[in-house]
């Protein structure tokens, strides 16, 4: 059933758009299903869950951070992410760069944006992220290396709107990294799209969609 849906999201996604494929709330033995199919690269949200499936699962599986990080719990996952998707504060950045050091790594991360109009969701605004990255303080963090940009689309079922905040996080996308990534060739990814989302979300260019219920089924 997993690897069938996992193939069937695949067949739907063009090349060079990589698929996070989200396993929060669901078991090892989903996880290894669609490892078994493949896939390599799975997303969780929280802390606590992500360590213990890390320790319990094949050591090639490229681990991805997809939900609100809280900075005492950096630590926890620093020696093995691989992708951490909601940078939203400069606090949170510079904790990541302080673990990374520590564990002598460099890691990626992703900056949020707040493109939905629901309050509850996190990320940066606009100048707040340009006012960080034309900072001193941002020049100096050596051990993280800013991938690219990251956003979710207000939960509704208008998609023009949805369409319309995709577009955004690309313009701020395409922005960023002319003014301030321009030599800087690893700021490549546009994270946005879910299972309901991500056909509008490669339309407006995404390049990694995070999809979960579609592959493993609805969560509780
Ligand atoms: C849960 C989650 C997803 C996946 O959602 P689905 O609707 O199950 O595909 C994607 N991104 C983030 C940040 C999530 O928390």
């Amino acid at each position: 059933m997993i690897a069938e849906k996992l193939s069937e999201v695949k067949s739907n996604l063009p090349q060079g758009v990589t698929l996070v494929a989200v396993s929060k709330t669901k078991p090892n033995e989903d996880i290894l299903a669609a490892y078994e199919a493949g896939q390599r690269i799975f997303g969780e949200n929280r802390v606590q869950e992500l360590v213990d499936k890390y320790e319990a699962l094949p050591k090639d599986i490229e681990w991805h951070m997809i939900g609100h990080l809280q900075t005492k719990k950096v630590k926890y996952i620093a020696p093995f992410v691989s992708l951490i998707h909601g940078v939203d504060s400069f606090k949170l950045l510079e904790e990541i760069n302080k673990r990374a050091k520590k564990e002598e790594r460099t890691i990626d991360v992703l900056l949020q944006f707040h493109i939905a109009q629901e309050q509850s969701k996190y990320g940066f605004d606009f100048d707040e992220a340009k006012t960080m990255l034309e900072s001193q303080e941002f020049t100096q963090l050596e051990n993280i290396n800013v991938r690219g940009v990251m956003g979710m689309a207000t939960f509704t079922e208008n998609e023009e709107k949805i369409q319309d905040e995709f577009r955004t996080l690309n313009n701020y996308f395409e922005i960023f990294r002319s003014h301030f990534f321009k030599f800087n060739k690893s700021f490549e990814i546009i994270s946005m799209g879910m299972s309901g989302d991500y056909k509008i979300a490669i339309e407006e260019g995404s390049n990694m969609v995070r999809i979960g219920s579609t592959i493993f089924g609805s969560r509780n």
